[in-house]
């Protein structure tokens, strides 16, 4: 069963929303706790990405990026709140339909990169297709076809030790699209990279983007939150909700409501 939409460009069923929201996350709170210590990670956040829309998430270190994006990937849960995929109430799910979201309707791309070194690159590409049990042959297609896509046809048989940074990320992203999800989701994808590398990583959301899929970008770099359509503030654990400012002729909106494509009615 398929518990998120269609792939990009067709409709979505459940998401009875005008916009069809992708992620619907209601007064969510995510508390920390170790021993007598705890920690308000996350405050009464609400937050609505529609369907094919390209967010960025932006604030300081410790401001809760990474645990939101924990809950909008379903690798971790709220304290209390409600989020809502595609129109169903993550928090309904067995721990099989999480397993099948996070798989395969999910593409998820770390700072980090996490490559195995001992693996080609299209070995590393393949592997989200061997826990989905697809065969051998088709493995190998798709995973050469994922590379292609991020421009790396011509390093399937090199290993991450034979690749830049920028290299690296993108045989990462390549990983995050070979099951072809509709959303994915960047936790400071350029954290490691180099102005150039910078670029071309998010030039290749842009392309994402422009096919129809919802890309959520996870940065405490305000110029790289500004390859986004609309910037998500947050701080302390909570949405900053403050007044639309123009920046760089670029309209950022902050809080839930989706930017708006063209001009108000
Ligand atoms: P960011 O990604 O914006 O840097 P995080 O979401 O990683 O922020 O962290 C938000 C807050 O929650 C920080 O104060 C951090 O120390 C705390 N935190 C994050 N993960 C854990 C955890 N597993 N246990 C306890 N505290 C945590
Ligand atoms: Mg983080």
């Amino acid at each position: 069963m398929s518990v998120v939409e269609a792939p990009p460009g067709q409709p979505s069923e459940g998401a009875g929303v005008a916009r069809r929201s992708v992620i619907d996350i209601a007064e969510v709170s995510k508390t920390y706790r170790t021993g007598s210590l705890s920690v308000d990670a996350l405050v009464d956040v609400s937050v609505t990405i529609g369907q094919g829309e390209f967010v960025a998430i932006s604030g300081p270190s410790g401001s809760g990026k990474s645990t939101l994006m924990h809950i909008i990937g379903c690798l971790d849960t709220p304290t209390t709140g409600r989020y809502r995929l595609a129109g169903q109430d993550v928090g309904t799910m067995d721990e099989d339909q999480l397993a099948e979201v996070r798989n395969r309707r999910i593409g998820f791309v770390f700072q980090q990169f996490n490559l195995l070194a001992s693996l080609s690159a299209w070995r590393n590409v393949e592997l989200p297709l061997v826990y989905s049990g697809v065969d051998r042959a088709e493995r190998r297609r798709r995973a050469h076809l994922a590379l292609e896509r991020v421009g790396l046809g011509d390093r399937a048989d090199h290993r991450p030790g034979e690749l830049s940074g920028g290299q690296q990320q993108r045989v990462a992203v390549a990983r995050a699209l070979v099951t072809e999800p509709n959303l994915i989701l960047a936790d400071e994808p350029t954290g490691n990279l180099d102005s150039t590398s910078t670029a071309d990583v998010l030039g290749l959301f842009d392309e994402l983007h422009a096919s129809g899929r919802t890309i959520v970008l996870i940065t405490h770099e305000l110029d790289v939150a500004e390859a986004a359509g609309r910037i998500i503030r947050i701080s302390d654990g909570r949405i900053d909700h403050g007044t639309p400012v123009a920046q760089g002729g670029r309209s950022v909106l902050q809080g839930t409501e989706p930017a708006p494509k063209g001009p108000r009615p």
